[in-house]
C-alpha cells in the first residue's frame, strides 16, 4: 500500500527551481512539511511535459497560452490529472499551492493579457483538485494562518 501523506504542495515553495524562470519561491514555512514527511512535492506545469525554463503561461478564457501566444492548455490539463492521481495515491485530502500560478493560483491568477494584472480566479490543477473533494489554500493563507497545530487550515 501507498504511504499516506496529510499535504501536497507547489514543488517551487520547497527550493525545487521548476518556475517558468528556472527559479523557485522558498517558502520556510511550506518547505518544513516536507521534511517532517507530511508532504510531498509537485509542479503541475513540469507534470504536464513543460520545459524549465518556459515562457511564462496565464489562463485566457477556457484556454492556457504563454506570451508567445502558443496554446498549452493540453500540457496544463495533462500536468493537473497527473497531480490528482498522486492525491489519490497518497490519500492526500489538503493542498497548498503557489498563489497566482495558472496552474497553482488559488483565489488570484493574471487576467490573460501577460500586463501584470491580476483577477480572482484560480489554476488548472486548483480547479480539478477542488473538483474533487480537496482542500487547497495558497502559501500566503499558509503563512497567514500560520501553525497548523490542530491539523485543519
Ligand atoms: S506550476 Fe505550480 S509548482 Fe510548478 S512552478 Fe508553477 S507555481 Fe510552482
Amino acid at each position: 500500500m501507498e504511504k499516506s501523506y496529510e499535504y501536497i504542495v507547489s514543488a517551487c515553495l520547497c527550493g525545487e527551481n521548476c518556475r517558468y524562470d528556472g527559479k523557485s519561491t522558498l517558502s520556510e514555512r511550506v518547505k518544513r512539511l516536507v521534511d517532517e514527511g507530511k508532504a510531498i512535492t509537485v509542479c503541475p506545469e513540469v507534470e504536464g511535459g513543460l520545459p524549465i525554463p518556459r515562457h511564462p503561461c496565464e489562463i485566457r478564457g477556457n484556454r492556457v497560452v504563454n506570451s508567445h501566444n502558443e496554446d498549452k492548455t493540453e500540457e496544463f490539463i495533462s500536468g493537473a490529472e497527473k497531480v490528482l492521481e498522486l492525491v489519490k495515491k497518497h490519500n492526500i485530502k489538503k493542498a497548498i499551492l503557489k498563489e497566482k500560478s495558472p496552474s497553482c493560483g488559488s483565489s488570484f491568477i493574471y487576467d490573460g493579457t501577460f500586463s501584470r494584472k491580476l483577477i480572482k480566479g484560480q489554476g488548472i490543477t486548483t480547479k480539478l483538485l477542488r473538483e474533487n473533494g480537496i482542500e487547497v489554500i495558497s502559501d500566503e493563507e499558509f503563512d497567514e494562518f500560520g501553525e497548523f497545530g490542530d491539523g485543519s487550515f
